[in-house]
């Protein structure tokens, strides 16, 4: 497979240096070729945009839905050959994948059906004769900038909203998921999206990236991605006084009380730390543990994750795969190095056949650090997870809430009182009782706080405040 741009409704060769993707789950396997754009790509997909814009935000919000019901419909029905496209481009096992692209089917569905709710207020006003209400209107043209871990449900929670919002769409996957990113601007073509509206710009972003935010055609931004990057295209975007929004990295905390029910705790500890490699931006990291229960907590989650076996993505039955690319294995093993080095190891799983030629870190569970440890700071983004004891709850909340982070949190307890409590005062956008760090449904509010987002929120209704302005109506009637 090639890579190629679809910009203006054309399929086009950019033409930048070229990169071919191997399979990191088998190196000597190549998936396709990448071709990256140029900065001239960019300035043709912006101007392609803002000429798509009028007629677009021009259709009723419901024929916009239309398009976005017919792209769920090809994705559901492409279902197993996308997931497996982007299993072998970036490694995350099959049976998650699918389980990825099924997410993108529903939230394609669930923005088409916004076409037609009710939006805005009436506000009484003072004057009699006048009436008052607030609507809300396209941004206009909006970049849409993505990482690869979710190569499907991530540019869908942006692009759907978007759309549906009357905005039209420059999207810039990242590297090592531009080749899925090709396959479903295929499907948005055959879902007969008018031209333009979506523009597929394949790039890397230190090439491009300052192009694309410097626009003059772009209205808003929104990017997910690491917490260097999205800062620094906040200020970008503040200079120029765009709209933007920026998710970002996490350290996520779960917290286990001496009442939690340990195998629940734990499955959810070690599915929330290791699926998809540790390389979800709410992947559980830190896990802060009562120290009444913490032999017996530990005990329990080191023989789980001793019979983990890091194993080929396309494998039905795999668990754990390899992580996505050379910079990330680089960057992971200079962090297992780290803890072999200043750590306690606790556990570590194993490797099955056929792991030697492929990006393959196996999961490990590491003590003996305190909260300024990098380990235990730093956002790791692979299958690597530090167990610190507390003394009681209020030392557990100190420790969760000690990192610069705050996407997501958990607490394991059957105290509902201290649920409640935790629910309050951890520091973190997302916060959970009794449920992994990750997962957060399609349907609610998706974002953090601190350092982990610029404070607006993904997914739900909340997507749909980012891509519309609010406009306050007064009309004099007599
Ligand atoms: P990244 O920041 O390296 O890249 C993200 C995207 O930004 C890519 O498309 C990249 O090409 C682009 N980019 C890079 N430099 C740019 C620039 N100067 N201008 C414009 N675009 C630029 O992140 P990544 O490695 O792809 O993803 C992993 C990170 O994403 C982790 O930190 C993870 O926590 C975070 N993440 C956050 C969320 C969330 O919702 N909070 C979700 C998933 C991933």
């Amino acid at each position: 497979m090639e890579s190629r741009n679809w910009i203006g409704g054309e399929w086009l060769y950019p033409s930048g240096e070229e990169m071919v993707a191997h399979d990191p789950s088998a190196l000597q396997e190549e998936v396709g070729v990448v071709r990256f754009s140029t900065k001239d790509d960019v300035t043709q997909a912006g101007e392609a945009a803002r000429l798509a814009q009028r007629g677009w935000g021009a259709l009723t919000p419901a024929a916009r839905g239309d398009c976005l019901f017919r792209a769920a419909g090809l994705l559901e029905a492409s279902l197993a050959e996308v997931a497996e496209l982007a299993s072998r481009e970036m490694g995350k096992p099959i049976t998650e994948m699918r389980g990825e692209v099924m997410r993108g089917v529903h939230l394609l569905r669930y923005y088409a059906a916004e076409g037609v709710r009710a939006i805005g207020n009436v506000i009484p006003s003072n004057e009699s004769g006048v009436l008052q209400y607030t609507k809300r209107v396209p941004l206009g043209v909006t970049a849409v900038i993505t990482p690869w871990n979710f190569p499907v449900a991530i540019p869908l929670w942006k692009i759907a909203p978007a759309l549906l919002c009357g905005n039209t769409v420059i999207w810039k996957p990242a590297e090592h998921a531009s080749l899925t990113a090709v396959r479903i601007a295929e499907l948005f073509e055959s879902a007969q999206l008018p031209t333009g509206v979506l523009n597929l710009v394949i790039g890397q972003g230190h090439v491009i990236g300052d192009a694309l935010l410097a626009h003059k055609e772009l209205d808003a931004v929104s990017f997910t991605g690491s917490t260097a990057t999205g800062m620094g295209i906040a200020q970008q975007c503040a200079r120029r006084n765009l709209k933007y929004q920026t998710e970002m990295g996490g350290k996520n905390a779960a917290v286990v009380l001496k009442d939690a029910d340990v195998a629940q705790a734990v499955a959810m500890i070690v599915s929330g730390a290791f699926r998809s490699a540790g390389q979800k931006c709410t992947a559980t990291s830190r896990v802060i543990v009562e120290r009444s229960v913490y032999e017996m907590f530990t005990e329990a989650l080191c023989q789980a994750v001793n019979n983990i076996q890091v194993a080929p993505a396309l494998d039905p039955g795999t668990y754990l795969g390899p992580v996505a690319s050379a910079g990330q294995y680089e960057k992971v093993a200079s962090y297992v190095a780290m803890a072999r080095r200043d750590a306690d190891i606790l556990a570590e799983g194993g490797a099955a056949p056929g792991t030697d030629h492929g990006y393959y870190v196996r999961p490990l569970v590491v003590t003996g650090l305190d909260s300024s440890h990098p380990l235990i700071r730093e956002e790791i983004f692979g299958p690597v997870i530090g167990v610190l004891p507390a003394d009681d709850f209020e030392d557990a909340i100190r420790l969760c809430n000690a990192t610069v982070y705050g996407l997501s949190a958990s607490l394991f307890t059957r105290d509902l009182r201290l649920a409640h409590r935790f629910l309050d005062e951890a520091e973190a956008g997302m916060v959970r009782v009794n449920q992994e760090t990750a997962g957060v449904e399609y349907q609610a509010a998706f974002g953090g706080l601190k350092w982990s987002s610029s404070h607006t929120r993904e997914q739900g209704q909340a997507a749909l405040e980012f891509y519309s302005a609010l406009k306050t109506c007064a009309i004099r009637y007599d």
